[in-house]
């Protein structure tokens, strides 16, 4: 059986980039039946560490994200879920890969670069984050990791990392492959560029039906040409270009019309998935984390009892 980790930062409300980029994947590959895929999909709660530094937000956004998970179709009878935090291994190993990391490396990192680039000051744990997700990802001998296109690259650190500790320490870690849909590797956002928390133009994937209006309508069109593109790379998201073509050629340059079709779509998916969202009570997170950090504990423990005697701290 072949290994599914990924895992998702609680920092905000989960949109739909997040949800066709990454998440839906996760649900998809749990339910297919021409692999059987064992999945441990996880809250990165040290990650947002970086950008969420208050008690009472990070555990509102911890609730928020496992329900999140759980109305997606995450059922946690078959999947592992759990956050990372309970899981100490994850920030030893990331310790470990520090030690035979180099700076030059790290600072190749799109993120890091990105944030360098804007001036802002850099703390040490996002310059690091690659080597924490190289942990959560080594740790469970993943197979695969779904994700969106930004996370390429982080994928390829804990593949070039894993390579590096094995070339030292002898055969320890397998391989990841990234898993990402070039259909909706980069989901655009209501401006067009990147959906993104950080850009403001995202629509929340568990949006009100009034929020899904406020989005759509918010969806920057220019006046040239028949098809809003912005409107129309959402919408493919929600129909297929077959179904789309007709709705397009009935209301050619109708933009606010084709934004009226764009929300009914939208309302059809995110409905029932809000509804079964509604009906998840905190407790319920809490028994789901508990079960979910007893099963990826054993196994994450089991790794590092390994990784330890392969480096030479267990006597
Ligand atoms: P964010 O990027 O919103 O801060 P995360 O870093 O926690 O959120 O990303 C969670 C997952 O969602 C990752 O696999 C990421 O690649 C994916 N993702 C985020 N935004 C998009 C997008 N606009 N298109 C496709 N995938 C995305």
């Amino acid at each position: 059986m072949k290994r599914l980790v990924s895992g998702v930062k609680p920092t905000g409300r989960v949109h739909l980039g997040n949800y066709f980029g990454a998440m839906k994947q996760f649900v998809q590959m749990l339910e297919s039946d021409a692999y059987e895929y064992e999945c441990f999909v996880f809250v990165a709660d040290y990650h947002a560490l970086n950008f969420i530094q208050d008690a009472k937000e990070m555990r509102r956004l911890t609730y928020d994200l496992v329900k999140d998970y759980i109305a997606i179709g995450l059922d946690p009878k078959k999947v592992t879920l759990f956050k990372q935090s309970d899981i100490s291994e994850h920030t030893e190993l990331c310790w470990i890969f520090d030690t035979i990391t180099t700076m030059p490396y790290l600072m190749r990192a799109h993120a890091y670069k990105d944030a360098e680039a804007k001036n802002k000051e850099i703390v040490v744990g996002t310059f690091n984050y690659p080597m924490l997700m190289a942990g959560d990802i080594l740790l469970y001998d993943a197979d695969v990791v779904p994700a969106g296109q930004d996370q390429k690259q982080h994928i390829e650190y804990a593949r070039d990392t894993a390579e590096k500790f094995n070339r030292i320490f002898g055969d320890t870690f397998k391989l990841p492959e990234p898993v990402i849909n070039p259909a909706v590797a980069t989901v655009p956002g209501t401006d067009g560029r990147k959906m993104s928390k950080s850009y403001g133009n995202t629509i929340p994937l568990f949006a009100s039906k009034e929020e899904i209006v406020k989005g759509v309508m918010g969806i920057v069109t220019d006046s040239t040409g028949d098809r809003p593109e912005n409107v129309y790379a959402i919408h493919k998201l929600f129909k297929t270009e077959e179904q789309l073509v007709p709705i397009y050629e009935a209301h050619k340059g109708k933009y606010k019309a084709l934004k009226e079709a764009l929300i009914e779509d939208i309302e059809a998916v995110i409905g029932p998935m809000r509804n079964k969202r509604d009906g998840i009570s905190d407790e319920q997170v809490h028994e789901v984390l508990k079960e979910g950090a007893l099963h990826a504990k054993a196994i994450a423990s089991a790794k590092m009892r390994e990784v330890r005697k392969k480096i030479g701290v267990t006597l």
